[in-house]
């Protein structure tokens, strides 16, 4: 699972305040600074912060136009604001939490105050994201879950249909698991699958690229902006990368070691592609490749029948 360091963002247009405050917490978090509300606009944007202590006056936008916006983008509407102010009205310190500030610090600040929220807030953010991470990955493998495919499957379709760009999903399937964990017991395939996993994992070499574990012995794959021919190397990199980890299985009926079957469909989707449609098409390409014999990956695409007649597919190669 993902272990980023938090990083915090000071908004204030005084140059001692922010120094004086990043001083203060910056054992705690990686910090970075903005003099003004759109400064603080962007680097909200570029950095991702865990929490973003912003002054209430500021010329030109004040802090609650600030988080205003924040919470106006899907990029950052989550993140957490402590205000900061000299401002000493209850209807003002209402207002801010109703727009969604977490906290507020009065100004001037008393440190041991100052210290105590942030961290208070870092931790609440901290365990959060392991909450959110726990419920998008896997406790075994340790690679995301199906729930994130889903989630991920979404907006890489919605991207390739904006942009036109191909991508290709394949569903992966140990071949006859059964009779290894029948034969060598459950825990050793747990074992297998994480070893799998990490294989998976490691053929790929573009950010882009994701893997999960689909379920039982199954896993999936996105490539995002990908042609046939990446597409054809990478399936197979997977598959050889599987083999090539030797685990004996002298159970198997195809080779004496672990082996995975494949099944991969190439597309462009258009923005009212289904995305239980897909993973439909994909699992019967898996099947094929089963049916072909195991340990093999059996690729369809969509590509020149999208540029011409969408429902009519290309023969496999
Ligand atoms: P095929 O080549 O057709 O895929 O045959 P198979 O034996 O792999 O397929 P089948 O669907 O009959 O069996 C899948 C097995 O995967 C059965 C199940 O016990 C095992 N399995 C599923 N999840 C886990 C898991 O988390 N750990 C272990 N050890 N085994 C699992
Ligand atoms: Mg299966
Ligand atoms: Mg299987």
């Amino acid at each position: 699972m993902p272990n980023d360091k938090q990083t915090v963002l000071i908004v204030d247009d005084d140059v001692n305040s922010r120094k004086m405050l990043r001083e203060q917490i910056k054992s705690m978090a990686k910090i970075i600074l903005a003099k003004n509300g759109m400064q603080a606009l962007e680097l909200a944007k570029e950095h991702q912060p865990t929490l973003i202590l912003l002054d209430v006056m500021m010329p030109i936008m004040n802090g609650f136009s600030v988080l205003e916006q924040l919470k106006q983008s899907e990029q950052t509407q989550h993140i957490n604001v402590i205000f900061i102010t000299a401002l000493d009205s209850h209807v003002d310190e209402a207002y801010g939490l109703k727009l969604g500030a977490c906290d507020y610090i009065h100004k001037p600040y008393h440190y041991e105050i100052v210290n105590a929220r942030v961290s208070t807030h870092l931790e609440l953010a901290k365990q959060r994201k392991l909450l959110e991470d726990l419920a998008h990955y896997d406790s075994l493998t340790m690679i995301p879950n199906r729930r994130h495919l889903e989630e991920h499957l979404e907006k890489e379709c919605h991207k390739a249909s904006l942009s036109g760009e191909p991508i290709c999903i394949a569903l992966i399937d140990v071949d006859s698991f059964k009779s290894y964990n029948d034969n060598y017991g459950h825990r050793a395939g747990d074992f297998v699958l994480k070893k799998v996993a990490r294989s998976l994992k490691l053929s790929l070499t573009r950010d882009e690229d994701f893997v999960c574990r689909y379920g039982g012995e199954e896993f999936c794959l996105i490539l995002p902006n990908c042609d046939l021919n990446r597409a054809k190397a990478t399936l197979e990199k997977c598959r050889a990368s599987v083999q090539e980890l030797t685990i004996e299985h002298n159970f198997s009926g195809i080779l004496p070691v672990i082996t995975v079957s494949i099944g991969g469909y190439l597309l462009v989707p258009d923005d009212t592609a289904d995305i239980e449609n897909i993973l439909i098409k994909a699992d019967s390409y898996l099947y094929q490749a089963k049916h072909l014999g195991r340990n093999q990956v059996k690729l369809e695409h969509e590509l020149e029948t999208h540029l011409t007649n969408k429902s009519q597919a290309l023969p496999a190669f």
